[in-house]
């Protein structure tokens, strides 16, 4: 079973069990979904199965064990696919929550943390970013530099609006 995204397909509206998430459209897999065939919700990277009637059921882990190897390798490639960078199945939902990006900022001295220099983690919300509590701290920007690096993130430079603490964020 191949999972490419080139096809696209109206489908009946259905709502993933897992989260909620209603969709009309399913993308992949080379034919039109038909009762059994496999899909993974685009919000949640929950795998799922078309029922007999076209709904979407969650798949049991029983049920994922008895599929075959490659084809259970290939579901949790496209799962972990979806997380970072969502691209299943779209939605024609209004404003679609989408799973929060995650974003670190970079702080040159900030008045709590004086001496260093702050990577801060913010997470995207529908309205503004929130901070989380997750802070990387160093004397040197370029080891906050290397440890983002190192995580696959990409360095963004500050938009000129930007308060004038901020070096640089990394996505
Ligand atoms: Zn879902």
């Amino acid at each position: 079973m191949k999972f490419n995204l080139d096809n696209e397909y109206e489908m009946p509206e259905a709502a993933c069990p897992a989260c909620g998430a209603v969709f009309d459209r399913a993308s992949g897999s080379g034919s039109k979904p038909e009762p059994g065939s496999l899909s993974i919700c685009i919000r949640c990277a929950a795998m799922l199965q078309f029922t007999s009637t076209l709904e979407l059921a969650e798949l049991t882990a029983a049920e994922f064990l008895e599929l075959p190897d490659d084809v259970q390798r290939e579901l949790r490639r496209i799962s972990a696919a979806v997380v970072t960078t969502g691209a299943m199945v779209q939605s024609r939902q209004p404003k679609p929550e989408r799973p929060a990006l995650s974003m670190w900022t970079i702080y040159d001295h900030p008045s709590d943390l004086p001496e260093y220099f702050v990577a801060r983690q913010w997470l995207t919300a529908p309205d503004a970013p929130v901070a989380t509590s997750l802070v990387i701290k160093s004397i040197t920007l370029e080891r906050l530099r290397e440890i983002l690096s190192a995580q696959g993130l990409v360095c963004m430079p500050r938009a000129p609006n930007d308060d004038p603490g901020i070096v640089e964020t990394w996505l």
